[in-house]
Order: structure tokens, then sequence, then C-alpha cells
């Protein structure tokens, strides 16, 4: 078995405490099947933080997250706190955890699972079967970058303006984490810049070729942004992993997420860099938010919550196996035909976020039997 893997579980608000229910199940019926030990500490951010101490996040639940192998994180915020001051809303919460286990990559895979193809906004030929991993960088870039603000003109009206600036160690350490999840993958990296306009991506781009060489056995290719948001609803599938800054990858993120056609399908995680051990900070969440108007009914999909416990196993915990059981039985129960109601559909079966929990553990007992 597995040792003792510490994981620190913060459900949220809304509808996160609902959809990790379901991931702990998962968690115990893995431990029950000696695959893994797990050291669990389960513990509040966001809202309820808020009204239990006045904070989004306590400074002990930092301290944890940074000692635990992996974060794993529900949603956060909800109506109740939208008035309350901007430092201390549910969200600061969660860019603080960010920020102080310096996450600097964000994981954002698009999968398409065939059985909700045709709920994608683009033809289902063009999806059917996409699999795709798009690498953001997290705290650098135009977002971070200084000077920055807005000032008055003398001769009236005003000036804004953003620094867009990466350090040589910003583009390394995010291209190597491209590189190496592409050596998990299909071998193929795409690095996504504007180095025709734009001098600090020319350089992010020399930075990437550089360290292409300690990489021989992957494929690595170079697309500009505009080309990127084209050829990804023209033909998604041509990419395998793509890197790339903190504002391109916000907007790619998004557009290929929507190939997907669900919000409630949708995992990601955020690493930060290996210490001298080898371990590395990493926070595991859906990229949906609390769904304040189903929470509490039963109605939330938990799938997405199931993904990213699963880009746990493999990225923290190196079981790359345990990971595709996991959304293999995800897939399983879609092909089924059991949705709840975000992706339900003509002929499907509506099922509740508890029924889904258990076909998905219905369908690892049968993986892992044969
Ligand atoms: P949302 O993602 O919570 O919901 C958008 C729509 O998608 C809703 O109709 C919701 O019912 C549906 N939906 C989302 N996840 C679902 C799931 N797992 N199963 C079924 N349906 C699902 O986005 P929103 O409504 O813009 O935001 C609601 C609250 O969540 C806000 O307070 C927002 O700030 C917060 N939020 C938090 C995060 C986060 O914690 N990472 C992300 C986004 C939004």
């Amino acid at each position: 078995m597995i040792a003792n893997k510490k994981v620190l579980m913060l459900a949220g608000d809304g509808i996160g405490p609902e959809v990790m229910v379901q991931v702990s199940r998962v968690m115990k019926w893995m431990e029950k099947h000696n695959r893994v030990s797990f050291d669990t500490e389960d513990d509040i951010i966001g809202g309820a933080c808020i009204d239990n101490h006045g904070v989004p996040i306590k400074d002990e639940t930092i301290e944890s997250a940074k000692a635990a192998d992996a974060v794993l994180l529900g949603a956060v915020g909800g109506p109740k706190w939208d008035d309350v001051d901007f430092e201390i809303r549910p969200e600061a919460g969660l860019l603080r955890i960010r920020k102080d286990l310096g996450l600097f990559a964000n994981l954002r895979p698009a999968i398409v699972f065939d059985a909700l193809a045709e709920a994608s906004s683009l033809k289902s030929e063009i999806v059917s079967g996409l699999d795709i991993l798009i690498v953001r960088e997290l705290t650098g870039g135009i977002y971070f970058g200084a000077p920055r603000g807005v000032e008055d003109l003398p001769g009236g009206g005003k000036r804004g303006f953003n620094s867009l600036v990466y350090t040589t160690e910003e583009v390394e350490r995010i291209a190597r984490v491209g590189f190496e999840l592409a050596r998990k993958r299909g071998k193929k990296l795409c690095s996504i810049d504007k180095a025709n306009v734009l001098e600090s991506t020319k350089m992010w781009r020399d930075e990437v070729i550089r360290i292409s060489s300690d990489y021989p056995d992957i494929e690595l290719s170079h697309m500009l942004v505009d080309n990127a948001a084209m050829q990804l609803v023209r033909d998604p599938k041509q990419f395998d992993v793509i890197v790339t800054t903190n504002m391109f990858g916000d907007i790619l993120s998004d557009c290929a997420s929507m190939a997907t056609g669900s919000l409630g399908m949708l995992p990601s995680a955020s690493l930060g860099a290996p210490d001298n051990s080898g371990k590395r900070n990493a926070l595991y969440e859906p990229v949906h938010g609390t769904a304040p108007d189903i929470a509490g009914q039963g109605k939330a999909n938990p799938l997405a919550m199931m993904l990213s416990f699963a880009m746990m196993l493999r990225y923290s915990f190196d079981m790359e196996e345990d990971a595709n059981n996991v959304e293999s039985a995800v897939k399983l129960v879609l092909d089924a035909g059991l949705r709840t109601g975000d992706i339900m559909s003509d002929g499907k079966e509506l099922v509740s976020t508890e029924k889904m929990g258990s076909a998905v553990i219905e369908q690892l007992e049968i993986l892992t039997a044969s």
C-alpha cells in the first residue's frame, strides 16, 4: 500500500461541501481496498471562515496547507458575503492560499467525454475525444508587473498602463512544468506567445527553446496567441500540452473549457516549485463556483471534484493507475447514461449528487475487480 498521504480538505461554501463528501467516499473506498492510506484534515475557508473567524482563511490553515502533501478545495463564496469588505471577501482566502503556497503553475485540462460531446458548442466531431492540458503561468506577467496604474495627463485625460514582465527564472520553471507534463502524456508541447510584437514574450520563446534541449523526447512547437485562439475552436485536438503566460492562459483556458460543454465537469490543479526533497505545494479544485442556486438540494455534479481528486493522485502522489481508474469510472458512469441536472439531456437518467458518487464507486469496484 502507498504510504500515508497528508491531505488538507477545504470544502468551502455552497455546493463545495456536497461535492467534497463524494470525494471523501472515494478516498475511503481506496483505503478499504488497501490502495493508499490518507491522513486527512478538514478545515474551513471562504464564507464559512468569515462567519466563524472574521477572515476568509486562518493563518493556521495556511500552515496546515504548507505541511500537507496536497490540498483539496471545493469552492468559496456566495450572495451572503457579497457585501463584505474586499480584503476579507471569500475569494481573498483563495488568492491568499494560492500566493502563500507559491502556486505558479495552473493546470486546466479540457477533456471531452464521448457521452457529453453533444453538449459542446462546437460540432461533436471536432471535440469528440478531446484531451488537452493548458498550463498557465499564475503568479507573474501582466497581472503583477510594475509599473502599473492610471495617471492624469497634463493636458487632460488619463493614461492607464500595465507591464508585461517575465524573468528567466519565471519562464524556466513554468516551461519545465510544461515539458514534464508533456512527457507524462502525448509528448507534444506548444508554447504560446506574441513574439512578433511583445519583446517579453520573444524572450519567453527564446527561453523555452533554450530549455527544450533538456527534453529531446518532447516535440516543441510555438504559436502566436491570436492563431492559438483560432486553432482552439477550429481543431483543438491538434494540441497535447499548451504552456503560456498568465493572461494568455486565462483567456485560452476559458475558451478551451467551453469545448467541453459543462462547468460541472472541469477540474484544475495549481502547483508550486519542488523543494530540495522534491515535495511541491499543490492545490486541486474544480473550476466551478459554489452554485448558490442549487446548493443544499443534492443537485450538484460531483464529477469536476472527482476529476480534481484524480489530478491529485497523478500529480502529487504519482498514482497514475488510480488516477486513470477514477477517470475511467467517471467515463463509464456517463456512458451508462447517468446525469446530474447540469449535463442532463433527453433519454438520460437524472441522478442526485449522492447517486452519482455511488455510481463512480460502483464502477471503481468493477474496474479494479477485473
Ligand atoms: P458557479 O460556477 O457557482 O455557477 C454557475 C452556474 O453553473 C450555476 O447555474 C450553477 O448551478 C452551475 N453549476 C456550477 N457548478 C455546478 C456543479 N458542480 N453542478 C451543477 N451545476 C453547477 O458560478 P457563479 O454563479 O458565477 O458564482 C457563484 C459563487 O461562486 C460566487 O460567490 C462566486 O464568487 C463563487 N465562485 C467561486 C469560485 C471558486 O471558489 N473557485 C469560482 C467561481 C465562482
